[in-house]
């Protein structure tokens, strides 16, 4: 996608903090940190939002859902625990439109949610 901001970073087009990287997925870490540990977890493939997941996409969910353990560990929170979000939609906030996870900890979170 020519004007979406992940692609560009995928792409190497802009700069960013690289935590993980394999060939589906990108890692870095959050340019506005909300945690001492921020970082997103995103497809390398172009996906919307949950919303454009389908059963011929979501495989990437699963495949992300095994790196992030593995990202936590290299942070240092893999004990200590942490918080994965996902955002979509409007009432969300979610403000950038490519598939995203993020994985917040190295701190006590806050317990609301909602
Ligand atoms: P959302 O609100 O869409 O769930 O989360 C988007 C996240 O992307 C935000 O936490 C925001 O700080 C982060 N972000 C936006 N632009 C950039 C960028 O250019 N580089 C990095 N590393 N993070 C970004
Ligand atoms: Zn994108």
């Amino acid at each position: 996608m020519d004007d979406c901001i992940f692609c560009k970073i995928i792409a190497g087009e802009l700069p960013s903090n690289k935590v993980y990287e394999d060939d589906q997925v990108l890692a870095f870490k959050d340019i506005h940190p909300m945690a001492p540990v921020h970082v997103l977890v995103i497809p390398k493939e172009h996906i919307k939002d949950m919303n454009a997941l389908t059963k011929d996409n979501a495989g990437i969910v699963s495949h992300i859902f095994t790196v992030i353990p593995k990202i936590a560990e290299a942070q240092g929170i893999g004990g200590s625990g942490y918080r994965v979000a996902c955002n979509c939609g409007p009432d969300s906030w979610g403000a950038v439109d490519h598939l995203h996870f993020h994985l917040l900890g190295g701190q006590k979170l806050s317990q609301t949610m909602g």
